[in-house]
Order: structure tokens, then C-alpha cells, then sequence
């Protein structure tokens, strides 16, 4: 088994690249798709659950768990994969996106931020020195540099501002994670939707040298015209030899879109978010199974799939229990959900491997125009 982690591509297809990430904790086939576990848990699965969905990694939050219950002492308890009991592969997030979105009274300096959490208003500080220790305690395969990520809408001057302070942040992550084999260290690039801050971001980036390269920023509420704008520039601006991954994304359709355009890994909370609401996202597009077009409807959610909320379940229970408000509504949906996610990307590998991925992005969309199933 290899003590390093290292990126081999195996094919490609116009700008969409198939590959495998290998790590000491097992591969991850590349276009990768990273189910959120927010607090140690993706919600309603049971890690064993996670993996037979076909998952070959999954993402932690270091905001989360450095509150509750801390990476001191998931640290004492053996690291995170033990705590949580899975063995694969876990990427961490460095915890800047969410001080910004959750964290109460925040103050951003040079140094890093300070802000109260969430849970019970304590007061905490994460810099790139301190996202590195944290994550390193966690003991996170896959550690992301700490960033600033500005809330959109914000000038070119805001935008630009930020990203070199994130630059500098980049460096002293890089400085702080040091040399530690068998673990990667991705750098995140900035710069909004504007192609010179991009570059620039880009440039700083490829300066200091990093195993991976994310593309952040995005997926903040710019749309998916917006983002694809970006995207169809931003990945070519990074080493060729190395993964590249869009945090936070997306929707199904925004998963095609970015692996055509030459993204490696996503992440993102809506198929497991969207299971605990009853919504389901099927070949024929997104299915509510609260609607009462169900109630009456023995057949399976989606007839393709092999998840056992499609195998052993029809519609009309699935509506059922959501509607009864049952834990197993939650349960099956989200399995389904991650299904349908790893079977997507699954999809995308097989196409790229034999060169028939536009094909197979057609079909994907004409699937989805189709719609739905007629009712009964
Ligand atoms: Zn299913």
C-alpha cells in the first residue's frame, strides 16, 4: 500500500479528466463525489451505509468539530476516522467558509479571525497556523488551506483585497502543515468571477506548490451561468498533474457541468440535506415524495436504481413515512440520494474511460427533460 498520496489521470475526454487520488487509506476514483459529514456523521447513514453507496471519501468540517466536541479530543479518542469509524479517506475543510456563515460577532485581521460559536456563544480563533494543528489533530487526509472567502456582492477592489490576504494565508498554511507523508495539502484559489484575480490567485498558488487545487468562491449564490463563466477558464489555470476540486457543489446538473469542464471532486450537502426533506434526486430529475401523486404509487422512486429505499420500498411507502414524519423517511431518502450521486459519478468515469462523454451528458439531460413518470 502506498505511503503517499499521488494523482494519476487514466483518460480524458475533451477537458473532462477520469483518474484515481491513492492514499494510504484506499484510492479515490476521480470525478470524485464527497458526501458531506458535518459533525462527525452524514445524517441518517451509518458510515458502512456511506461506503456501499460506492463513496470513496468524505468530507469533515473543522468549524464543527473543533466547537463540538474538539480536535483535542477527537485527538485523545484516536483521530476522526476511528471516532467516527470510517476508515476511507476524509478531506477537512479548513473552517473559513463557515466562521462566515454560522459564527456569531466575527473579527478578521491579518492574523486570522476571531469569532463566538454558534453553539454556546464561547469565543474561539482560527488562523492558518491553528486550521493546520486542528486538522492535523483530526487527523484529516486531505487538508485545505485557510481562507477568506468575501460575502458576495463585493467589489473588484473587496474581491481582490481578499484573495491576497488569502494568498498570504496560503502561504503560512503551507509553512504551518510542513512536510507530513501521506497526508496532501490542497491551496485554494480565489478571485470571484473576474479572469485576473483568478489568475493571479492561480499564479500565487502554483508559487508555493501544493498536492491539490481547489477552486473556491463559488457556489455562493452567483448562479450556475456565473459559475460555469469561471469555470471555464479557472481549471485550465492550475497544474494539469494535480486533482482539482470545487468545494460546494452542487446539483446534479452543476456536477456535469464542472466535470466537463475539467473538476475532479465536489462536495456538497444537498443529497443528504435534501433526503431529510423529501426530496429526491432521480435520472428523471427531482421527484417530492410528499406530493400526493404517491400515496397510491407501488412503483419503486427510480427503476434504475439499486439503493434499498428503490429496491425494497415503493412510493407510496416513501410518502408515507415522510409524511408520517418517521426517522426511516430520512434514512432512506439520504441513501438514495448518495446513490444516486456516486451512481452519476460512476456514470462520468465510465463515459470519459471510452471517450463518450458528451453522449452521455446528452442522454443525462434528455433523461432529465423527460421528467418524471406519468402518475398512476
Ligand atoms: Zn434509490
Amino acid at each position: 500500500m502506498t505511503k503517499h498520496i499521488s494523482f494519476e489521470l487514466s483518460a480524458r475526454d475533451g477537458k473532462a479528466r477520469a483518474g484515481v487520488i491513492k492514499t494510504p487509506r484506499g484510492d479515490i476514483r476521480t470525478p470524485a463525489f464527497m458526501p458531506v459529514g458535518t459533525a462527525g456523521t452524514v445524517k441518517a447513514m451509518l458510515p458502512e451505509s456511506v461506503a456501499a453507496t460506492g463513496a470513496d471519501i468524505l468530507l469533515g468540517n473543522t468549524y464543527h468539530l473543533m466547537l463540538r466536541p474538539s480536535a483535542e479530543r477527537i485527538d485523545r479518542l484516536g483521530g476522526l476516522h476511528k471516532f467516527m469509524n470510517w476508515d476511507k479517506p476524509i478531506l477537512t475543510d479548513s473552517g473559513g467558509f463557515q466562521v462566515m456563515s454560522l459564527a456569531g460577532l466575527r473579527k478578521l485581521s491579518e492574523k486570522g479571525v476571531t469569532f463566538k460559536s454558534h453553539i454556546d456563544g464561547s469565543k474561539h480563533e482560527i488562523t492558518p497556523e491553528r486550521s493546520m494543528e486542528i486538522q492535523r489533530l483530526l487527523g484529516s487526509d486531505i487538508v485545505m488551506c485557510f481562507d477568506e472567502c468575501p460575502a458576495l456582492p463585493a467589489s473588484d477592489a473587496e474581491v481582490a483585497k481578499s484573495m491576497q490576504m488569502s494568498m498570504r494565508w496560503a502561504r503560512r498554511s503551507r509553512d504551518a502543515f510542513g512536510d507530513r507523508p501521506g497526508h496532501a495539502l490542497f491551496g485554494i484559489m480565489q478571485g470571484g468571477v473576474t479572469q485576473e484575480l483568478r489568475a493571479e490567485s492561480a499564479e500565487a498558488l502554483r508559487e508555493i506548490g501544493f498536492d491539490g487545487y481547489a477552486v473556491g468562491g463559488l457556489a455562493v449564490g452567483e448562479g450556475q451561468e456565473a459559475m460555469f463563466g469561471v469555470l471555464d477558464y479557472a481549471p485550465d489555470m492550475l497544474p494539469e498533474d494535480k486533482p482539482r476540486y470545487l468545494m460546494g457543489v452542487g446539483k446534479p446538473d452543476d456536477i456535469v457541468g464542472a466535470v466537463a469542464r475539467g473538476i475532479d471532486m465536489m462536495d456538497c450537502v444537498l443529497p443528504s440535506r435534501s433526503g431529510r426533506t423529501g426530496q429526491a434526486f432521480t435520472r428523471a430529475g427531482v421527484v417530492n415524495i410528499k406530493n400526493a401523486r404517491h400515496a397510491d404509487d407501488p412503483r419503486p422512486l427510480d427503476a434504475h436504481c439499486g439503493c434499498p429505499a428503490c429496491r425494497n420500498y415503493s412510493r407510496a411507502y416513501l410518502h408515507h413515512v415522510f409524511r408520517s414524519q418517521e426517522m426511516i423517511s430520512g434514512m432512506l431518502l439520504t441513501w438514495h440520494n448518495l446513490q444516486y450521486y456516486q451512481d452519476l459519478m460512476a456514470g462520468m468515469r465510465g463515459a470519459i474511460a471510452a471517450g463518450e462523454f458528451d453522449a452521455w451528458a446528452k442522454d443525462f439531460h434528455d433523461q432529465r427533460a423527460a421528467g418524471d413518470i406519468e402518475p398512476l
